[in-house]
């Protein structure tokens, strides 16, 4: 058996091993993305050998972690353009590092002392961007009039679910104990992501309270036809109780113009929710900021660290204005109750729904004490950046087109060269077989779009006019294989 000596030698190795991976795959060499056969894998990794017997060593290390990393999504090669998932900085990992090793799950305060500091700050630098922190530094943990709150979850779809439960209660205040009136209802965009309507059903509000908020045809909210979808439900019997906005979709990368929305919540008095899970890191950067212009106006907002921020997942945030909403999501009678305590930290658990909580707010914290604010709002306004200059580049290409103008680093285009909703699936699938190239695909307004999440700061240039040749390989042989 293995020493403590042993494993933090192992450790180590692992660590250069993880350096090696990690510039290797920088380099755009190898495969973006290796997927053998579950059962392949699972013999190649020797699984069934080490569940029974243990018995890991420095010297049997490279027979686990050699495969192990080589059939992997490799996320630092520049070829992955898929999902809105984060090359994590290598800052990130040291956090996860050093909560693997000390683990300091901080629901409350005297389970990690350090772990929910950081996280306050961290909710507290996040309301800052938003407008809805107004202490005298990130650290001034006092109560002040205007201040919002928030609680980091594992992951956006938490969030969601804890905006729509605080949303609930403010609405409904005896839904805790009552359950929700059956005449309750939620105006939603279609394209809202799947996990705004499962948290519609899982808080009881259920599918068919959802009113479907008017598009355009590339899917963004019309707020000047809420007004109708609003009557429509009160003709129905209906309480409206939330409106929600993308910011910005999941499959276009577009924002819902959020200002226009909130004078109509204004109007009526509804619950503004915002999901900015994948967009709301647009803050960071002063020219891409006006993006969420009005952003200050909205109830809730939830916002992913793990998609545009750099770090590893799991790492959301579900944000509130005003602090009391975010205690009732949880309770009848919510009482305002981070200071009520004698105690020197603040508790997290009863206002998430989890209850063990890893210490997220240092995913964050590590990559900004390394990069600093200004660091990864240029990270943020890069990533768009470049996503202009790849539209460019796509759309100016004869077989190709763009259906709309990239707001955000996601983009979708069609290979026009056959002009079919199979084609771009076969495409897809022969990029991913080939292994150079990792993206994804959208449908829009009922058509399919192959689909860039441009989430890697090395995607260049080079790189899309490379996977323009492929896909015109790739497409000649389809063209072939058809005729
Ligand atoms: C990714 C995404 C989510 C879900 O977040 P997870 O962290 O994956 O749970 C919700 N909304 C939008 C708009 C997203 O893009």
């Amino acid at each position: 058996m293995s020493t403590k000596t042993e494993i933090m030698e192992m450790a180590q190795r692992v660590l250069d091993e993880l350096g090696t991976y990690i510039s290797d795959a920088e380099t755009g060499r190898g495969r973006v993305l290796v997927q053998k056969d579950a059962g392949e894998l699972a013999r190649e990794l020797g699984l069934e050998r080490h569940v029974r017997c243990g018995g890991l060593n420095i010297e049997s290390l490279p027979s686990i972690l050699g495969p192990y990393l080589s059939n992997t999504q490799h996320m630092h090669h520049p070829g992955y353009i898929g999902h809105q998932v984060a090359v994590p900085h290598r800052a990130s990992g040291i956090a996860d590092m050093i909560h693997g090793f000390i683990n300091n799950p901080m629901a409350i305060y005297e389970m990690g002392p350090s772990a929910a500091t950081i996280e306050r700050v961290i909710v507290n630098w996040m309301l800052e961007k938003i407008g809805w922190f107004h202490g005298g530094g990130l650290t001034d943990f006092n109560e002040r009039s205007g201040n919002g709150t928030g609680v980091l979850t594992h992951g956006g779809s938490l969030a969601n679910l804890t905006a729509l439960l605080a949303a609930r209660a403010a609405a409904f205040p005896d839904a805790w104990d009552e359950g929700v009136p059956t005449n309750a209802a939620v105006i939603v965009p279609k394209t809202a992501h799947y996990s705004l309507a499962r948290a519609i059903s899982i808080s009881g509000v259920g599918q068919r309270a959802i009113y479907a908020a008017p598009v355009t045809e590339m899917e963004v909210l019309r707020p000047e036809e809420l007004e109708g979808t609003y009557q429509r439900a009160i003709e129905d019997g209906r309480r409206v109780f939330m409106v929600s906005a993308n910011a910005c979709a999941t499959s276009t990368g577009l924002y819902d113009p959020v200002d226009e929305v909130a004078d109509f919540c204004e109007r009526h008095n509804l619950w503004l929710h915002i999901d900015g899970a994948h967009g709301a890191s647009a803050l960071l950067s002063e020219k891409e900021r006006p993006l969420i212009k009005g952003v200050h106006r909205a109830d809730s907002i939830i916002w992913d660290a793990h998609k545009m921020m750099r770090t590893s997942s799991l790492c959301a945030a579900a944000l509130f204005k005003r602090p009391e909403d975010l205690s009732n999501a949880f309770k009848q009678e919510g009482s305002y109750l981070f200071h009520d305590k004698d105690q020197p930290g603040f508790d997290v658990m009863p206002f998430a729904v989890e209850c063990t909580k890893s210490g997220l707010g240092a995913k964050i914290f590590w990559v900004l004490a390394v990069e600093g604010e200004k660091g990864l709002g240029d990270f943020v306004q890069k990533q768009h950046e470049d996503t202009r200059e790849f539209h460019k580049l796509i759309s100016h290409q004869p077989n190709f087109a763009c259906p709309y103008v990239p707001q955000s680093n996601i983009l979708c285009f069609r290979y026009t060269g056959i002009n079919t909703d199979d084609a771009q699936l076969s495409i897809r699938k022969e990029l991913l077989r080939r292994g150079n190239f990792y993206v994804t695909t959208a449908e829009v307004s009922g058509k399919r779009y192959l689909r860039l999440a441009v989430m890697n700061p090395l995607t260049s240039v080079n790189t899309i006019s490379a996977l323009l040749e492929q896909i015109e390989d790739i497409a000649s042989g389809l063209d072939e294989s058809a005729t």
